[in-house]
């Protein structure tokens, strides 16, 4: 298991991991994750969303956008 960092923030706390709220604004539409995997000092309330989950999140945004473009290649259809 990994071991908890002094808090950058504070210096007095530790970093754990915890899960937080996190709200992606999609043109205008809000995106809720409830329980986003974070890392949160334990003193000040210092958070850190988990940086894989960043990665992730902004990937999978990246092949929606993709999959929704109306101009993107289409098969013909033959009839
Ligand atoms: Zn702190």
């Amino acid at each position: 298991m990994s071991i908890s960092k002094p808090c950058p923030k504070c210096s007095f706390g530790r970093i754990r991991p915890t899960t937080a709220p996190y709200i992606l604004d999609y043109f205008g539409h809000p995106l809720i994750f409830p329980e986003a995997p974070a890392h949160g000092c334990d003193v000040c309330r210092y958070l850190i969303y988990d940086t894989t989950f960043l990665f992730e999140l902004d990937h999978l945004m990246d092949q929606f956008e993709t999959a929704q473009q109306p101009n993107r290649a289409v098969p013909p259809v033959i009839v």
